[in-house]
């Protein structure tokens, strides 16, 4: 029974997928595959429960990081709950429209999505600015970007959200700006072809440059140019989580890492 059911989804999803593909091919719409869920729970500041048909899902949004418990010794952050009360207040019982990327699930079978508060009529800015929740606990600083492997549909709208919660001093970043430059990111350039990251002024920038944050090149797997030596961390030790987080590729399967949830 349970089998004839996944197989059934199976069967709606690649349908769906395939009328997708076919409309894009077409080039009459770009607007995404959306799945209709329920939310069931808010686990977390980045973290949902939701059901959708007959299945339940925990879908982590994608994008969305500097939520989880703090490593060793750190104070507790207020923005944690002001992520999870944000979400709480916009998802509380009500239907959500979840569009996945390349890389479906994490290590522990979690659903990666963007979280569609109401479908969107295009994909616009303004769209994603008023109706994706990933978009708006970024926008609000309630949450700090995060990237994940292959799941780069909306990075550069992210990107520009969160700069301008950054330069607006909100949420989070309010909390930071006393804080020394060491949770601040730094900008480097990569290039439209090379697989190095620079640093303002190198040779290898006079075709094309395209600013980046440290964390992000580093998270895109770019290496340190060797000519003109980039910086290589933003703090003197990272520490592990978010390296791990943040880790470019996954040729083996990541640790289970042990959650202080
Ligand atoms: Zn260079």
């Amino acid at each position: 029974m349970k089998r004839d059911l996944k197989k059934r989804w199976l069967a709606v999803t690649s349908a769906v997928l395939f009328i997708f593909l076919t409309v894009s091919a077409t080039g009459a719409s770009p607007l995404p595959a959306l799945s209709a869920a329920e939310v069931i729970e808010v686990i977390d500041g980045s973290t949902i429960r939701v059901r959708a048909g007959d299945r339940e899902e925990v879908v982590r949004l994608i994008g969305v990081g500097g939520t989880e418990a703090q490593p060793q010794g750190q104070q507790p952050e207020p923005r944690e709950s002001a992520s999870e009360s944000f979400i709480r207040s916009q998802l509380e019982g009500r239907t959500v429209y979840l569009e996945k990327d390349v890389q479906e699930r994490d290590e522990g079978g979690r659903l990666w999505a963007y979280v569609w508060l109401d479908r969107p009529g295009e994909i616009s800015d303004q769209e994603i600015r008023a109706k994706m929740l990933n978009a708006q606990l970024l926008l609000h600083g309630y949450a700090e970007l995060s990237t994940i492997p292959q799941n780069f549909r909306y990075i550069d709208f992210f990107r520009t959200y969160q700069a301008e919660a950054q330069k607006g001093g909100r949420g989070l970043w309010a909390l930071r700006s006393s804080d020394s430059q060491d949770t601040q990111d730094v900008t480097v350039y990569i290039t439209q072809t090379g697989k190095k990251y620079h640093q303002e002024g190198c040779r290898y920038l006079a075709r094309s440059k395209i600013p980046i944050s440290l964390r992000e090149a580093q998270a895109r797997g770019y290496e340190p140019c060797s000519v003109c030596n980039p910086p290589r961390s933003l703090t003197p030790a990272p520490s592990p989580a978010s390296s791990q987080e943040n880790s470019p590729a996954l040729p083996a399967p990541l640790p289970a890492r042990a959650s202080g949830r």
